[in-house]
Protein backbone atom coordinates (compact mmCIF):
# COMPACT_ATOMS: atom_id res chain seq x y z
CA UNK A 1 0.00 0.00 0.00
CA UNK A 2 1.53 3.49 -0.46
CA UNK A 3 1.75 6.07 1.59
CA UNK A 4 -0.97 7.95 -0.72
CA UNK A 5 -3.94 4.55 -0.46
CA UNK A 6 -3.63 5.16 3.32
CA UNK A 7 -4.24 8.23 3.35
CA UNK A 8 -7.64 9.33 4.30
CA UNK A 9 -9.73 10.49 1.36
CA UNK A 10 -10.19 13.97 2.56
CA UNK A 11 -11.19 16.89 -0.38
CA UNK A 12 -8.04 18.80 -1.90
CA UNK A 13 -9.37 21.90 -0.99
CA UNK A 14 -9.87 20.92 2.61
CA UNK A 15 -6.55 19.66 3.14
CA UNK A 16 -5.77 23.53 1.61
CA UNK A 17 -7.37 24.85 4.57
CA UNK A 18 -5.38 27.38 7.08
CA UNK A 19 -7.55 27.01 10.43
CA UNK A 20 -8.93 29.71 12.11
CA UNK A 21 -6.87 31.60 14.07
CA UNK A 22 -8.93 32.92 17.89
CA UNK A 23 -7.76 34.96 20.37
CA UNK A 24 -5.96 33.33 23.24
CA UNK A 25 -8.06 32.33 25.81
CA UNK A 26 -6.97 33.67 29.05
CA UNK A 27 -6.36 30.03 30.73
CA UNK A 28 -3.78 29.42 27.83
CA UNK A 29 -1.83 32.19 28.99
CA UNK A 30 -2.06 31.93 32.06
CA UNK A 31 -0.87 27.92 31.50
CA UNK A 32 1.95 29.57 29.40
CA UNK A 33 3.53 32.73 30.76
CA UNK A 34 2.75 31.73 34.45
CA UNK A 35 0.04 34.32 35.64
CA UNK A 36 -2.44 34.51 37.50
CA UNK A 37 -5.54 34.25 35.27
CA UNK A 38 -7.66 36.72 37.06
CA UNK A 39 -4.53 39.36 36.66
CA UNK A 40 -4.96 38.69 32.53
CA UNK A 41 -7.06 40.84 30.60
CA UNK A 42 -8.08 39.95 26.88
CA UNK A 43 -9.11 42.38 24.22
CA UNK A 44 -8.13 40.13 21.52
CA UNK A 45 -11.82 38.58 20.13
CA UNK A 46 -14.41 41.94 20.13
CA UNK A 47 -16.30 40.85 22.91
CA UNK A 48 -18.37 42.48 25.54
CA UNK A 49 -16.48 43.31 28.05
CA UNK A 50 -19.43 43.92 30.09
CA UNK A 51 -19.99 40.28 29.06
CA UNK A 52 -23.69 39.31 29.12
CA UNK A 53 -26.20 40.71 30.51
CA UNK A 54 -28.50 40.11 34.21
CA UNK A 55 -31.88 39.66 31.94
CA UNK A 56 -30.26 37.25 29.59
CA UNK A 57 -28.71 35.41 32.52
CA UNK A 58 -32.31 35.48 34.58
CA UNK A 59 -33.41 33.65 30.92
CA UNK A 60 -31.36 30.80 31.59
CA UNK A 61 -31.89 29.98 35.23
CA UNK A 62 -35.72 30.43 34.00
CA UNK A 63 -34.88 27.76 31.45
CA UNK A 64 -35.15 24.70 33.47
CA UNK A 65 -36.16 22.21 30.60
CA UNK A 66 -33.53 20.87 28.79
CA UNK A 67 -34.63 17.25 28.55
CA UNK A 68 -35.79 18.34 24.88
CA UNK A 69 -34.80 19.47 22.00
CA UNK A 70 -34.84 22.98 21.11
CA UNK A 71 -37.62 24.80 18.73
CA UNK A 72 -35.76 24.09 15.09
CA UNK A 73 -37.97 27.34 14.17
CA UNK A 74 -37.08 29.68 16.73
CA UNK A 75 -40.58 31.02 16.90
CA UNK A 76 -40.11 33.36 20.17
CA UNK A 77 -37.30 34.77 19.03
CA UNK A 78 -38.13 34.85 15.18
CA UNK A 79 -41.19 36.63 16.37
CA UNK A 80 -39.17 39.47 18.60
CA UNK A 81 -37.00 39.84 15.55
CA UNK A 82 -39.57 40.04 13.03
CA UNK A 83 -41.21 42.81 15.48
CA UNK A 84 -37.63 44.95 15.66
CA UNK A 85 -37.12 45.42 12.21
CA UNK A 86 -40.60 44.80 10.61
CA UNK A 87 -39.98 42.08 8.35
CA UNK A 88 -41.65 38.67 8.56
CA UNK A 89 -40.76 35.45 9.94
CA UNK A 90 -40.03 33.77 7.18
CA UNK A 91 -37.36 36.02 6.23
CA UNK A 92 -35.37 35.22 9.18
CA UNK A 93 -32.55 32.00 9.67
CA UNK A 94 -31.39 31.65 13.61
CA UNK A 95 -27.84 30.74 12.91
CA UNK A 96 -24.98 29.06 15.90
CA UNK A 97 -23.52 32.95 15.62
CA UNK A 98 -23.86 34.75 12.39
CA UNK A 99 -21.03 32.47 11.67
CA UNK A 100 -23.57 29.66 10.52
CA UNK A 101 -24.98 32.16 8.72
CA UNK A 102 -22.08 32.77 6.42
CA UNK A 103 -21.45 28.93 6.39
CA UNK A 104 -25.48 28.30 5.02
CA UNK A 105 -24.54 31.05 2.57
CA UNK A 106 -21.74 29.42 1.09
CA UNK A 107 -23.47 25.84 1.41
CA UNK A 108 -26.67 27.35 -0.70
CA UNK A 109 -24.10 28.83 -3.68
CA UNK A 110 -20.93 27.60 -3.78
CA UNK A 111 -19.02 24.93 -5.02
CA UNK A 112 -16.38 23.61 -6.88
CA UNK A 113 -16.53 25.67 -10.13
CA UNK A 114 -17.59 28.80 -8.62
CA UNK A 115 -15.69 31.74 -7.00
CA UNK A 116 -17.01 33.65 -3.89
CA UNK A 117 -15.72 37.85 -4.17
CA UNK A 118 -14.57 39.60 -0.81
CA UNK A 119 -11.89 41.96 0.27
CA UNK A 120 -8.79 42.21 0.92
CA UNK A 121 -8.09 42.40 5.02
CA UNK A 122 -12.21 41.32 5.38
CA UNK A 123 -13.57 38.59 7.98
CA UNK A 124 -10.78 35.62 7.78
CA UNK A 125 -14.91 33.25 7.21
CA UNK A 126 -15.23 34.25 4.31
CA UNK A 127 -11.96 32.55 2.77
CA UNK A 128 -12.87 29.68 5.01
CA UNK A 129 -16.15 29.02 4.10
CA UNK A 130 -15.51 29.73 0.18
CA UNK A 131 -12.32 27.12 0.09
CA UNK A 132 -14.24 24.34 2.52
CA UNK A 133 -16.83 24.17 -0.57
CA UNK A 134 -14.23 23.70 -2.96
CA UNK A 135 -14.67 27.23 -4.70
CA UNK A 136 -12.47 30.10 -5.99
CA UNK A 137 -11.39 33.12 -3.98
CA UNK A 138 -11.57 36.66 -5.70
CA UNK A 139 -9.71 38.42 -3.36
CA UNK A 140 -10.37 42.03 -4.08
CA UNK A 141 -7.56 44.70 -2.84
CA UNK A 142 -8.63 46.51 0.05
CA UNK A 143 -8.65 50.75 -0.40
CA UNK A 144 -7.06 52.34 2.45
CA UNK A 145 -7.77 49.12 4.67
CA UNK A 146 -11.33 48.86 3.27
CA UNK A 147 -13.62 47.75 0.75
CA UNK A 148 -13.02 48.83 -2.98
CA UNK A 149 -16.57 48.41 -3.59
CA UNK A 150 -16.37 49.43 -7.49
CA UNK A 151 -13.47 47.19 -7.73
CA UNK A 152 -15.77 44.39 -6.00
CA UNK A 153 -18.55 44.54 -8.85
CA UNK A 154 -16.01 44.81 -11.19
CA UNK A 155 -14.24 41.66 -10.00
CA UNK A 156 -17.35 39.24 -10.54
CA UNK A 157 -16.80 36.50 -12.41
CA UNK A 158 -19.79 34.21 -14.87
CA UNK A 159 -18.74 31.75 -11.99
CA UNK A 160 -19.43 34.26 -9.10
CA UNK A 161 -21.62 32.74 -6.88
CA UNK A 162 -21.51 34.81 -3.70
CA UNK A 163 -19.88 38.15 -3.29
CA UNK A 164 -19.55 38.77 1.03
CA UNK A 165 -19.32 42.63 2.01
CA UNK A 166 -18.68 43.21 6.04
CA UNK A 167 -19.35 46.74 7.16
CA UNK A 168 -18.44 47.44 9.21
CA UNK A 169 -15.35 45.87 8.84
CA UNK A 170 -13.23 43.04 10.97
CA UNK A 171 -10.49 43.34 11.85
CA UNK A 172 -10.18 46.93 10.01
CA UNK A 173 -13.22 48.75 11.40
CA UNK A 174 -13.39 50.63 8.85
CA UNK A 175 -17.52 51.61 7.56
CA UNK A 176 -19.05 52.35 3.86
CA UNK A 177 -22.04 54.88 4.02
CA UNK A 178 -24.86 52.89 3.18
CA UNK A 179 -25.13 55.69 -0.19
CA UNK A 180 -22.45 53.54 -1.31
CA UNK A 181 -23.63 50.29 -0.60
CA UNK A 182 -26.72 50.94 -1.87
CA UNK A 183 -25.38 51.57 -5.45
CA UNK A 184 -23.00 48.64 -5.08
CA UNK A 185 -26.06 45.81 -4.30
CA UNK A 186 -27.62 46.83 -7.89
CA UNK A 187 -24.96 46.27 -9.82
CA UNK A 188 -24.28 42.68 -8.65
CA UNK A 189 -26.08 40.20 -10.96
CA UNK A 190 -29.22 39.56 -9.06
CA UNK A 191 -28.18 35.46 -9.90
CA UNK A 192 -24.94 36.29 -7.66
CA UNK A 193 -25.78 36.20 -3.54
CA UNK A 194 -24.76 39.37 -1.61
CA UNK A 195 -23.73 38.58 1.69
CA UNK A 196 -23.70 41.95 4.05
CA UNK A 197 -22.31 40.92 7.25
CA UNK A 198 -23.37 43.24 10.39
CA UNK A 199 -21.79 42.34 12.82
CA UNK A 200 -20.83 46.04 14.44
CA UNK A 201 -23.77 47.25 13.25
CA UNK A 202 -25.38 48.20 16.61
CA UNK A 203 -21.87 50.24 17.42
CA UNK A 204 -22.61 52.51 14.90
CA UNK A 205 -23.43 55.86 15.47
CA UNK A 206 -26.89 57.56 15.25
CA UNK A 207 -25.73 59.57 11.81
CA UNK A 208 -24.47 56.29 10.63
CA UNK A 209 -27.16 54.41 10.77
CA UNK A 210 -29.32 52.87 8.11
CA UNK A 211 -32.29 50.51 7.88
CA UNK A 212 -30.31 48.12 5.40
CA UNK A 213 -33.25 45.55 5.53
CA UNK A 214 -35.13 48.24 3.24
CA UNK A 215 -32.20 46.69 0.75
CA UNK A 216 -34.02 43.18 1.41
CA UNK A 217 -37.20 44.46 0.45
CA UNK A 218 -36.00 45.33 -3.26
CA UNK A 219 -33.01 42.87 -3.81
CA UNK A 220 -33.76 38.90 -3.39
CA UNK A 221 -30.40 38.04 -3.91
CA UNK A 222 -29.32 40.07 -0.41
CA UNK A 223 -28.90 38.77 2.80
CA UNK A 224 -28.41 40.13 6.02
CA UNK A 225 -25.55 38.63 8.89
CA UNK A 226 -26.52 39.77 12.36
CA UNK A 227 -25.03 38.74 15.73
CA UNK A 228 -25.78 38.55 19.28
CA UNK A 229 -21.94 38.16 20.65
CA UNK A 230 -20.92 41.44 20.62
CA UNK A 231 -23.16 44.47 21.51
CA UNK A 232 -25.36 41.81 22.71
CA UNK A 233 -22.64 39.98 24.63
CA UNK A 234 -23.68 36.57 24.15
CA UNK A 235 -20.99 35.36 22.44
CA UNK A 236 -20.54 32.24 24.11
CA UNK A 237 -23.88 31.20 23.60
CA UNK A 238 -23.57 31.36 19.87
CA UNK A 239 -26.50 33.03 18.01
CA UNK A 240 -26.68 34.95 15.22
CA UNK A 241 -29.36 35.28 12.45
CA UNK A 242 -29.59 36.43 8.61
CA UNK A 243 -32.40 38.77 6.84
CA UNK A 244 -34.01 37.85 3.79
CA UNK A 245 -36.83 37.45 1.56
CA UNK A 246 -38.99 34.02 1.65
CA UNK A 247 -37.16 31.97 -1.01
CA UNK A 248 -33.76 32.66 -0.04
CA UNK A 249 -34.27 32.40 3.19
CA UNK A 250 -36.19 29.09 1.95
CA UNK A 251 -32.93 27.76 0.56
CA UNK A 252 -30.34 28.47 3.54
CA UNK A 253 -33.07 26.24 5.85
CA UNK A 254 -32.81 23.57 3.74
CA UNK A 255 -29.08 23.30 4.63
CA UNK A 256 -29.32 24.36 8.10
CA UNK A 257 -28.70 22.25 11.21
CA UNK A 258 -32.61 20.90 12.85
CA UNK A 259 -31.59 22.81 15.71
CA UNK A 260 -28.53 24.94 14.89
CA UNK A 261 -29.22 27.09 17.91
CA UNK A 262 -29.62 25.69 21.69
CA UNK A 263 -32.36 26.24 24.52
CA UNK A 264 -30.23 28.53 26.20
CA UNK A 265 -29.27 30.35 23.21
CA UNK A 266 -32.88 31.04 22.44
CA UNK A 267 -34.31 32.05 25.69
CA UNK A 268 -30.83 34.35 26.34
CA UNK A 269 -30.72 35.97 22.89
CA UNK A 270 -34.55 37.10 23.54
CA UNK A 271 -33.83 38.75 26.72
CA UNK A 272 -31.14 40.41 25.55
CA UNK A 273 -32.59 42.20 22.23
CA UNK A 274 -35.16 43.54 24.68
CA UNK A 275 -32.93 44.47 27.32
CA UNK A 276 -32.24 48.26 25.21
CA UNK A 277 -30.46 49.75 28.57
CA UNK A 278 -28.62 47.27 28.27
CA UNK A 279 -27.35 47.77 24.25
CA UNK A 280 -27.62 51.21 24.85
CA UNK A 281 -24.79 50.81 28.02
CA UNK A 282 -22.21 48.76 26.03
CA UNK A 283 -22.82 51.54 23.17
CA UNK A 284 -21.35 54.54 25.29
CA UNK A 285 -19.04 52.18 26.93
CA UNK A 286 -17.78 50.90 23.30
CA UNK A 287 -17.39 55.15 22.08
CA UNK A 288 -16.00 56.47 25.40
CA UNK A 289 -13.62 53.28 25.52
CA UNK A 290 -12.83 53.71 21.88
CA UNK A 291 -11.91 57.58 22.44
CA UNK A 292 -10.00 57.00 25.32
CA UNK A 293 -7.57 54.14 23.78
CA UNK A 294 -7.45 56.31 20.07
CA UNK A 295 -6.28 59.33 22.57
CA UNK A 296 -3.72 56.93 24.34
CA UNK A 297 -2.21 55.51 21.30
CA UNK A 298 -2.13 58.89 19.43
CA UNK A 299 -0.26 60.01 22.62
CA UNK A 300 2.29 57.39 21.79
CA UNK A 301 2.76 58.40 18.18
CA UNK A 302 1.36 54.91 17.01
CA UNK A 303 -1.31 55.03 13.60
CA UNK A 304 -4.82 53.97 13.93
CA UNK A 305 -7.58 53.06 11.41
CA UNK A 306 -10.42 55.34 11.98
CA UNK A 307 -13.09 52.42 13.06
CA UNK A 308 -16.74 52.06 13.56
CA UNK A 309 -16.90 48.79 15.57
CA UNK A 310 -15.67 47.45 18.87
CA UNK A 311 -12.16 47.24 18.29
CA UNK A 312 -9.44 49.58 16.73
CA UNK A 313 -6.41 48.42 14.16
CA UNK A 314 -2.94 50.44 15.99
CA UNK A 315 0.22 50.20 14.04
CA UNK A 316 2.78 48.88 16.44
CA UNK A 317 5.56 47.78 13.80
CA UNK A 318 6.35 44.18 14.40
CA UNK A 319 3.59 43.43 15.49
CA UNK A 320 4.42 39.97 16.61
CA UNK A 321 6.83 40.87 18.87
CA UNK A 322 4.93 43.25 20.76
CA UNK A 323 1.87 40.77 20.98
CA UNK A 324 4.41 38.52 22.94
CA UNK A 325 5.70 41.04 24.83
CA UNK A 326 2.14 41.82 26.06
CA UNK A 327 1.11 38.44 26.54
CA UNK A 328 4.21 38.78 28.84
CA UNK A 329 2.93 41.57 30.86
CA UNK A 330 -0.20 40.10 31.14
CA UNK A 331 -2.47 41.64 27.88
CA UNK A 332 -4.41 39.28 24.86
CA UNK A 333 -4.27 41.38 22.00
CA UNK A 334 -5.13 40.03 18.48
CA UNK A 335 -1.67 40.15 16.00
CA UNK A 336 -3.46 40.35 12.02
CA UNK A 337 -0.15 39.21 10.10
CA UNK A 338 -2.86 36.27 8.78
CA UNK A 339 -5.26 39.04 7.64
CA UNK A 340 -1.78 40.26 5.78
CA UNK A 341 -1.22 43.16 8.24
CA UNK A 342 1.99 41.55 10.09
CA UNK A 343 2.95 45.25 11.43
CA UNK A 344 -0.79 46.23 13.33
CA UNK A 345 -2.24 44.78 16.33
CA UNK A 346 -6.28 44.62 16.25
CA UNK A 347 -7.11 46.04 19.59
CA UNK A 348 -10.78 45.28 21.26
CA UNK A 349 -12.35 48.30 23.33
CA UNK A 350 -12.69 46.77 26.76
CA UNK A 351 -13.44 48.39 30.12
CA UNK A 352 -11.81 51.86 30.96
CA UNK A 353 -9.14 50.17 33.25
CA UNK A 354 -8.21 47.25 30.96
CA UNK A 355 -7.83 50.22 28.31
CA UNK A 356 -5.72 52.22 30.58
CA UNK A 357 -3.86 48.87 31.46
CA UNK A 358 -3.00 48.18 28.06
CA UNK A 359 -2.13 52.03 27.74
CA UNK A 360 0.34 51.49 30.43
CA UNK A 361 1.90 48.57 29.51
CA UNK A 362 2.49 48.99 25.90
CA UNK A 363 5.32 51.72 25.92
CA UNK A 364 7.26 49.53 27.81
CA UNK A 365 6.13 46.11 25.35
CA UNK A 366 6.89 48.01 22.61
CA UNK A 367 10.43 48.90 23.94
CA UNK A 368 11.41 45.35 24.68
CA UNK A 369 10.34 44.20 21.31
CA UNK A 370 12.83 46.67 19.34
CA UNK A 371 15.63 46.02 21.70
CA UNK A 372 14.76 42.04 21.28
CA UNK A 373 14.49 42.92 17.60
CA UNK A 374 17.82 44.34 17.59
CA UNK A 375 19.43 41.41 19.71
CA UNK A 376 17.90 38.70 17.35
CA UNK A 377 18.50 40.85 14.39
CA UNK A 378 22.34 40.77 15.78
CA UNK A 379 22.50 37.11 16.58
CA UNK A 380 21.18 36.60 12.94
CA UNK A 381 24.04 38.78 11.51
CA UNK A 382 26.75 36.69 13.45
CA UNK A 383 25.01 33.38 12.19
CA UNK A 384 25.18 34.63 9.12
CA UNK A 385 28.91 35.84 9.22
CA UNK A 386 29.94 32.46 10.85
CA UNK A 387 28.76 30.65 7.97
CA UNK A 388 29.98 33.04 5.43
CA UNK A 389 33.49 32.55 7.20
CA UNK A 390 34.20 35.78 8.29
CA UNK A 391 33.32 38.90 9.80
CA UNK A 392 31.29 41.74 9.56
CA UNK A 393 30.12 40.38 5.91
CA UNK A 394 26.70 40.12 6.37
CA UNK A 395 25.35 43.16 7.14
N1 LIG B 1 -18.76 38.63 11.00
C1 LIG B 1 -17.77 39.41 11.41
C2 LIG B 1 -17.38 40.58 10.58
C3 LIG B 1 -17.13 39.13 12.63
O1 LIG B 1 -16.13 39.90 13.05
C4 LIG B 1 -17.55 38.02 13.40
C5 LIG B 1 -16.91 37.67 14.73
N2 LIG B 1 -15.61 37.85 14.87
C6 LIG B 1 -18.57 37.24 12.89
C7 LIG B 1 -19.16 37.57 11.69
C8 LIG B 1 -19.03 35.99 13.56
O2 LIG B 1 -19.44 36.19 14.85
P1 LIG B 1 -20.46 35.21 15.54
O3 LIG B 1 -20.38 33.87 14.86
O4 LIG B 1 -20.04 35.16 16.95
O5 LIG B 1 -21.80 35.83 15.32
Amino acid sequence: MTTNERALRAHEYVRAIAPYQGGKPIEEVAREIGLAPESIIKLASNENPLGMPASARAAIARATELGRYPDGNGFELKKALSARYGVPQEWLTLGNGSNDILELAAATALAPGTSAVYAQHSFAVYALATQARGARAIVVPALDYGHDLEAMAAAIAPDTRVVFVANPNNPTGTFIEHERVGAFIPKVPPSVLVVLDEAYNEYLPPELRFDTTAWVRKYPNLLIARTFSKIYGLAGLRVGYGIAQAELTDLLNRVRQPFNVNVLAQVAALAALEDTAFQQQAYELNRRGMQQLVAGFDALGLQTVPSRGNFVLVKVGGADKVYQRLLERGVIVRPVANYGLPEWLRVTIGLPEENARLLEVLPAALAAARSRGRREARADRRRLDRRLGGRGMAR
